[in-house]
């Protein structure tokens, strides 16, 4: 595989948490990212997305990566853990120090409640820490938070449109190492994209609004964006999104081309005339086939019983 600085053209990733195994709503995501890179004669990397150490498990990471491969999507080059990353993520953070972008944090649970809710009920920091910690906080735990300037922050998802978020007042100045002190999902997403030379992340819409904060940061680091591809997330009966935390079924085991079909339908993709036979039968299909103007510009959708 050759390196960032001669990067091909295409480069996608999958990254997921090993917090459970892969559902539904993952396979969808894996599916998509990885048909996109291919579709486009790209490489599709894997990484496991470990950063938060305590909610990580080892056998979930192996059950995702045994399912990966035996739904044929199988990686270019080696798999990175975030949990082995962790002198990229300190330099990222000395140079924001550095730009005087991040403060300290030691905020307790009870004050981040007061902040004000935004439209989609998530809470807006009310820049408590912003001129420094006081006193007697002085050997609390503490957080870094990035310090947010930028008013209207924009991307223009490849299925989704224009995303725009006035990131000062919908979301405040954001975590980007917690107060016990493992980095947070935004910063080490961030480093890795660009350290990777992803040039495509292609991934669920609920992490749409996290996008925004993700290019706010990259500018913060002097790092590129990458194009932005976001997909319905699946939910089940009761609308909520299928997720490892919720824990989502697992994939049945036994024959991979159901699942791959039901992932593939719901990325609005047309279906083979010919019922595939196996996981790579469906894939050389699916990889010519591959069209992202066929995917429901919506951020949800039930998943489908499979
Ligand atoms: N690790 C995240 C997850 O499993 C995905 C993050 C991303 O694709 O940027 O939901």
């Amino acid at each position: 595989m050759s390196g960032p600085t001669s990067a091909p053209v295409v480069r996608g990733r999958f990254a997921p948490s090993p917090t459970g195994p892969l559902h539904f709503g993952s396979l969808v995501a894996a599916l998509a990212s990885f048909c996109d890179a291919r579709h486009r004669g790209g490489e599709w990397l894997v990484r496991i997305e470990d950063v938060d150490t305590p909610r990580s498990r080892p056998d979930a990471e192996r059950a995702i990566l045994a399912a990966l491969d035996r739904f044929g999507l199988r990686g270019d080059g080696a798999i990175v853990r975030q949990s082995e990353r962790t002198a990229l993520y300190e330099a990222a953070l000395a140079r924001l120090a550095a730009a005087g972008l991040v403060y300290r944090c030691a905020c307790t649970r009870r004050e981040l409640e007061a902040g004000a809710l935004n439209a989609i009920g998530e809470r807006v920091y009310p820049g408590t820490c912003r001129n420094g910690v006081a006193a007697a906080r002085a050997h609390a735990p503490q957080a870094w938070r990035l310090r947010v300037t930028a008013r209207a922050t924009s991307f223009t998802d490849r299925v989704q449109g224009r995303q725009t978020q006035d990131l000062a007042r919908d979301v405040g100045d954001f975590v980007v190492r917690r107060a016990d002190g493992l980095f947070a999902y935004q910063l080490a997403v961030v480093v890795d994209d660009a350290a990777q030379g992803i040039t495509s992340v292609v991934r669920g819409a609920d992490l749409l609004t996290s996008t925004l904060r993700q290019t706010y940061l990259q500018r913060c680091l002097d790092l590129p964006t990458p194009e932005y591809l976001h997909v319905p997330v699946a939910t089940d009966d009761g609308g909520h999104k299928l997720s490892k935390n919720t824990h989502a079924a697992p994939l049945a085991s036994g024959d991979p081309v159901p699942a791959l079909l039901a992932a593939w339908c719901f990325l609005g993709q047309q279906a083979p005339t010919a019922t595939p036979t196996s996981a790579a039968q469906f894939l050389d299909h699916a990889i010519r086939a591959w069209s992202c103007a066929r995917i429901p510009a919506t951020a949800t959708l039930p998943a489908p019983r499979v």
